[in-house]
């Protein structure tokens, strides 16, 4: 299975690509969080990453491409893999087909995760994360425990996250078409409980 999930910030994307992983025995890659992972552990790439998260901006094409195609030529990512976050920009995803292309192992879906901006703007703002167990919470709909140690994404505070959805809008929705004339494109309603959306992902992974 080697599945893209696109989707604004905020949709549920990483949610399910953790989901999804389980279910087929393929690692999710999450671009979002190996900048994070670098941001963490203060290495120079992490550093340059964090100045453009922290603004809502995109880190260049080159730096993800050159992880994801790092972290897709290893052997747990032989069988597929659950891509979350990546690709974003057109040049993202023509660099993907061509690693794909080259090792003979093409895409079997893209799956976008829809979310009204207003319901995207209140879930990214009241989501909170375990820094413990990198759980993600909800402070409305899905409450931490009281001994969550709790982190609020810097990259989602309210302005910023404006600047995030102001980007997707503007780059990432270009690649809804690419895909479509591909004929991959599969779109699922993202309103309602992790597991509903599941369900309506599986199903369209099927069709
Ligand atoms: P995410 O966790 O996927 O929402 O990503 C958080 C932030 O990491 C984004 O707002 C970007 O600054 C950066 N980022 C993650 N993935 C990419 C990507 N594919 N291209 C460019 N920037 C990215």
């Amino acid at each position: 299975m080697r599945l893209i999930l696109l989707g604004a910030p905020a949709s549920g994307k990483g949610t399910q690509a953790a989901v999804l992983s389980g279910q087929f025995g393929v690692p999710q890659i999450s671009t979002g969080d190996m900048l994070r992972a670098a941001t963490k552990a203060g290495t120079p790439l992490g550093k340059q990453a964090a100045a453009l998260m922290n603004e809502g901006k995109l880190v260049p094409d080159a730096v993800v491409i050159g992880l994801v195609e790092e972290r897709i030529s290893l052997p747990d990512a032989e069988k597929g893999f659950i891509l979350d976050g990546f690709p974003r920009t057109v040049p993202q995803a023509d660099a993907l087909s061509g690693l794909l292309a080259a090792g003979g192992a093409p895409l079997d879906k893209v799956v976008q995760i829809d979310v009204s901006r207003e319901l995207l703007m209140e879930r990214a703002t009241l989501r909170r994360t375990d820094i413990r167990t990198g759980h993600i919470y909800h402070l409305k709909y899905s409450p931490p425990p009281l001994d969550a140690v709790l982190e609020h994404r810097a990259d989602d505070q309210p302005e910023t996250v404006e600047k995030r959805l102001d980007q997707y809008d503007a780059m990432t929705a270009a690649l809804l078409p690419h895909y479509e004339e591909l004929g991959l494109l599969r779109r699922v309603d993202g309103v309602g409980s992790p597991r509903e959306i599941t369900g309506r992902i599986l199903a369209a992974l099927d069709h």
